[in-house]
């Protein structure tokens, strides 16, 4: 079996019938990135930006930030890497963030919502950011957005902190591109207008799924209800690739749904243009990729 995976090392996620497919990885920390490489990733689809808030008892400054980032960017050596910023909240609790106690943390204080709260920690993390797209192929995206509002408001001040770095001098990639993660039902019924505001959407299917079928995605006694290949998942999938496209924007899938190899064929047929797996599951995906003829 490894021997089988070891051939697709190097080959490019191609279907028989041409159509070629960005196999990315996801990661919660640079200390993955070896991972990343030693499997064969084309890019970082996920880099989960919450690891540098997590396991301390203050804010992370905009110097150890921009050090991580700057440091996957150089690693990856021109290769995509897409930072989410900050998804904190929900099963994700840190003390100094001081958020008040919820009965439904899924549903209240967390991801973009914190951020638009409190401008002055989401600056320090765009700052940190575009700094480091200087040094390699950087883009950003932002969580949890339901409306495009949210997004509006997001990409203001992105592009205030962008006027501020030109003022100052800084080198950042004014062509950075920016995108969202569509997991929340609103957001995929909303795509043909999210599309209009962003350059590429990335599905979370673990929270999308959440959020569809009204299951807490780490309730394990509902696994009996839980249905990981719900019809309704599937057309909300199929929906926000079809009006990203019209868009003219690249869409993919960042979340487990995406190295499910059941539904690879049926993804490609709705015209993903990436899959961000796990590392482990770069090379069994791209050999599934490579078996398929979508033109049968
Ligand atoms: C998702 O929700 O599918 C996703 C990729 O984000 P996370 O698992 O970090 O919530
Ligand atoms: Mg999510």
């Amino acid at each position: 079996r490894r021997q089988e995976l070891e051939s697709v090392r190097g080959t490019e996620s191609i279907t028989r019938d041409g159509r070629h497919i960005d196999v990315y990885a996801n990661i919660g920390n640079p200390d993955n990135l070896s991972q990343v490489l030693s499997n064969d990733a084309e890019g970082i689809g996920l880099f989960r930006s919450e690891f540098l808030y997590l396991g301390r008892n203050t804010y992370p400054t905009e110097e150890e930030q921009f050090e991580a980032y700057k440091k996957t960017a150089q690693t990856m050596a021109g290769k995509k890497v897409i930072i989410r910023t900050l998804d904190i909240g929900a099963d994700k609790k840190v003390d100094y963030f001081n958020l008040a106690p919820e009965e439904n943390p899924a549903m209240g204080m967390r991801a973009i919502r914190i951020c638009l709260t409190r401008p002055e920690l989401f600056r320090t993390q765009l700052r940190a950011l575009c700094r480091a797209s200087a040094f390699g192929t950087i883009a950003v995206m932002f969580p949890m957005i339901i409306s495009t509002d949210e997004v509006r408001r997001a990409k203001a001040i992105l592009q205030d902190v962008q006027r501020e770095l030109d003022e100052q001098g800084v080198k950042y990639d004014s062509h950075m591109e920016v995108g969202i993660m569509i997991e929340t039902p609103a957001a995929a019924v909303m795509s043909d207008e999210l599309a209009k505001e962003v350059d590429f959407f990335s599905i979370g299917s673990n929270d999308l799924t959440q959020y569809t079928l009204a299951i807490d995605r780490q309730q394990t006694q509902l696994d009996a209800f839980f249905d990981a290949h719900h019809p309704a998942v599937l057309r909300l999938i199929g929906q926000t690739i079809a009006n990203g496209h019209k868009e003219g924007i690249w869409v993919g899938i960042c979340g487990e749904l995406g190295a499910d190899l059941a539904l690879t064929e049926t993804f490609l047929r709705m015209g993903v243009d990436e899959l961000s797996v796990s590392p482990p599951a770069v090379l069994p995906l791209r050999e599934k990729i490579r078996s398929l003829d979508l033109k049968k």
